[in-house]
């Protein structure tokens, strides 16, 4: 069900124009916002295990730092693209000040495939990146995490390579560390908790019980994993769970009538997020093609693996049951897809809205190492369902208040709070 066609970036543009529009922004400071403020473009050599050479495209791209140094993960993907990485730095902007947390927006990506790589050629890589940004990452400059294909095994790498450049620790250069070496308790779990914080606050809204509810998931890595195991211990029913399967290159639902259990399916997925078929078959579960996840008779859609899943082309295959499209994607839904949303009276979750947990409690982990005291895991999560129930609550109120699309509405805050740094720093 790929969209191929589909620019990111482009995406992510009209979405800003359509709210810039609407706010009336000037049109120096929409210049500014529609675009990245700095991208580095690099090469990375690599010394394999079989001797050869090889050299890996890299970026690293930062769109706005007006409110605070520049977040954002680092992905791994044989097809990234500096427009996919553009867009997801804009949409880091719009995450961060959403949930009103004193970071810009950044993203960084190597085009690679870890899936094919062994352990030692994965770490000359990171550090390889480490090296070749220098000076450009920092706790108080850009603070990269881990996201598609990246875990705490690579942020330390690339930690180590920076605090052996510069003769000192800097743990809160990096996020997603692992806990014990600088990482935040709650981290692993943040952004699939955060998403269904959310989803558990619009609910209440629509007053539809969690524990009468049934949901359809694309995706079973990190975000998806999370979301999972919080929704059903909320009570929710999970129908399907879609994910890639690299033996087949193709991707498979999983389904059970019974409803899918997330910690069984998680002791046989590999850290790729892949689930293995045969194991589940064994455990009963219905093997259907990739995108079955999105027909199922669900209220509930929540894709977590990639972005452009959700388009006009696809659109039809959607239940007329579905009533919440729950965004833990970055960019799963293509813009030509809102009115359509709209029109079927499906209630959005907006993309950085609904994952913006991920980079709460990475901004909790910088806290916590700047001043080297680490807090307990209850305190991170209360802490991060706090933020994340409150932004919820901000965007939905203004939606109602002025009758907006739940997306516009996000935006409108995140905009505002954007245009408003860069008016009063003297930027525009
Ligand atoms: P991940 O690499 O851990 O998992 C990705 C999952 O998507 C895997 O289960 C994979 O099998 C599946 N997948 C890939 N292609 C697929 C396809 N065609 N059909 C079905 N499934 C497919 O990644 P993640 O960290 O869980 O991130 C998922 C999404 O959430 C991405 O859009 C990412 O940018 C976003 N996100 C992640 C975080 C985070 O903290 N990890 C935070 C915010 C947003």
């Amino acid at each position: 069900m790929a969209a191929q066609n589909y620019n990111p970036f482009e995406n992510a543009q009209a979405q800003f124009d359509k709210v810039a529009q609407m706010l009336d922004v000037e049109p120096g400071a929409r210049e500014l916002l529609r675009q990245p403020m700095k991208e580095v473009h690099f090469t990375i050599p690599v010394k394999m295990d079989d001797g050869s050479v090889k050299v890996f495209k890299a970026f690293r791209v930062v769109h706005n730092d007006s409110r605070g140094p520049a977040k954002g993960g680092i992905r791994f993907h044989p097809h990234e693209t500096a427009d996919t990485v553009r867009a997801l730095s804009m949409w880091m902007t719009w995450k961060c000040a959403v949930v009103d947390i004193p970071l810009g927006g950044a993203k960084g990506g190597i085009i690679c495939d870890p899936r094919t790589m062994s352990q030692a050629e994965q770490e000359r890589l990171c550090r390889g990146y480490a090296r070749r940004l220098g000076e450009q990452l920092g706790f108080n400059v850009d603070v990269p995490a881990p996201d598609v294909m990246t875990n705490g095994q690579h942020m330390m790498w690339i930690l180590d390579e920076y605090e052996t450049m510069h003769g000192q620790h800097f743990p809160g250069m990096i996020t997603g560390k692992p806990v014990g070496l600088g990482g935040s308790l709650g981290r692993t779990e943040a952004t699939g908790f955060g998403v269904v914080f959310t989803l558990r606050e619009c609910l209440k809204k629509m007053n539809l019980p969690i524990e009468t509810t049934t949901a359809s998931i694309q995706g079973f890595g990190n975000v998806a994993e999370y979301a999972a195991r919080m929704y059903t211990q909320l009570g929710g029913k999970l129908m399907a769970v879609s994910c890639w399967n690299q033996a087949d290159a193709q991707a498979y639902t999983f389904t059970k009538a019974t409803g899918c259990d997330p910690v069984e399916l998680a002791a046989i997925k590999d850290s790729f997020g892949s689930i293995d078929k045969q194991k589940a078959i064994d455990l009963g579960y219905e093997v259907l093609p990739g995108d079955a996840w999105l027909s199922m008779d669900v209220d509930i859609l929540i894709p977590a693996a990639l972005e452009n899943q959700i388009t006009p082309a696809v659109f039809d295959k959607i239940s007329s049951q579905v009533k919440v499209l729950c965004e833990a994607a970055n960019g799963p839904t293509t813009p030509d897809c809102d009115e359509l949303i709209q029109k079927a009276g499906i209630m959005l979750i907006p993309d950085f809205l609904c994952n913006a947990g991920g980079v709460t409690c990475s901004y909790f982990e910088q806290v916590q190492c700047n001043m080297n005291y680490f807090w307990s895991k209850e305190e991170v999560l209360q802490k991060l369902e706090a933020i994340m129930t409150k932004s919820f609550c901000d965007v939905y109120d203004l939606a109602q208040q002025k009758q907006l699309y739940m997306r516009d509405a996000a935006y409108v805050i995140s905009i505002n709070r954007v245009y408003n740094a860069i008016k009063v720093r003297g930027w525009v």
